[in-house]
């Protein structure tokens, strides 16, 4: 938090996570509700306050906003945000929907491009369930052993119960140990309430089990600043009772989690 940062956006995700904010059990029908004509571009977007709060990033309907970029296209665009027109201290958060679908196999190449060789820190927010492909994973391996003054990051969103998603498509132990091969990975549980705190736990165990060593983080549910609000404070305190960290949701205070923040 708090560190500059560029985000890349790839478009598709396995998920919907429509359990967000809604009693256990139940579908949030928000998303459905919008009137996708209205909208060209990502900006002024409406937030939604249940389900996932980057529904544009993979609903099919939303996919004439995320044009088809070439690398070159791509590692122009980003570079076009460096305030300096150089790499200094920002970060490229490569996100989505879930940016280690088939993705996978364009990152080489982005992050070879002539225009990326400043950059020296990378976060993944993955939701944990996508295996490296073998093309990544060398590549990975080869560019963290040449340029040792480069930071690769997972930052694994870890869908629960309340997400609405099935445990065994989500909690995937063997994938995300993996993922420690090859940078700093950590876990980041999105709760709201008891139930959610117990199922943390329980996959923790079994992350645990597999031999996954990385922090363990509890960030309160919030898209919209009223609910995130409401329980900002008991999350970071169930986060000290357990021994783990707590994450804020710094987008929603500052930005009003507006779309590109
Ligand atoms: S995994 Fe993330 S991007 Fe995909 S539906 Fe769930 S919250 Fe949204």
């Amino acid at each position: 938090m708090g560190v500059p940062s560029i985000f890349l956006r790839t478009f598709g995700c396995n998920f919907t996570c429509d359990g967000f904010g809604m009693p256990l059990g139940e579908k949030s029908q928000e998303r459905h509700q919008i009137p996708i004509a209205n909208y060209q571009t990502y900006d002024g977007l409406p937030l939604v306050s249940s389900g996932c709060d980057s529904y544009a990033s993979w609903m099919p309907e939303f996919k004439h906003l995320s044009p088809m970029l070439t690398v070159d296209a791509i590692a122009d665009r980003v570079c076009d945000l460096l305030p300096y027109g150089e790499w200094r201290d920002e970060h490229l958060v490569i996100t989505g929907g879930e940016p280690l679908l088939g993705w996978q196999r364009a990152y080489p190449d982005l992050l070879n491009h002539p225009k990326m060789q400043g950059l020296k820190e990378i976060t993944f927010e993955t939701n944990g369930t996508q295996s490296l492909s073998d093309e990544l994973k060398s590549y990975l391996h080869q560019w963290r052993k040449k340029n040792s003054n480069r930071e690769i990051t997972f930052s694994i969103s870890a869908k629960l119960p309340c997400s609405g998603e099935k445990w065994e498509d989500a909690i995937c132990p063997q994938i995300i140990c993996e993922y420690e091969w090859f940078g700093t990975a950590y876990l980041k549980f999105v709760v709201a309430n008891e139930q959610d705190v117990l199922d943390a736990q329980r996959a923790v165990d079994e992350y645990r089990q597999a031999g996954f060593t990385g922090h363990v983080y509890l960030m309160p549910v919030g898209g919209v600043e009223s609910v995130y609000v409401l329980n900002n404070k008991t999350v970071a305190l169930e986060a000290l009772k357990h021994g783990w960290r707590y994450s804020d949701r710094l987008q929603v205070p500052l930005f009003k989690n507006a779309w590109a923040t």
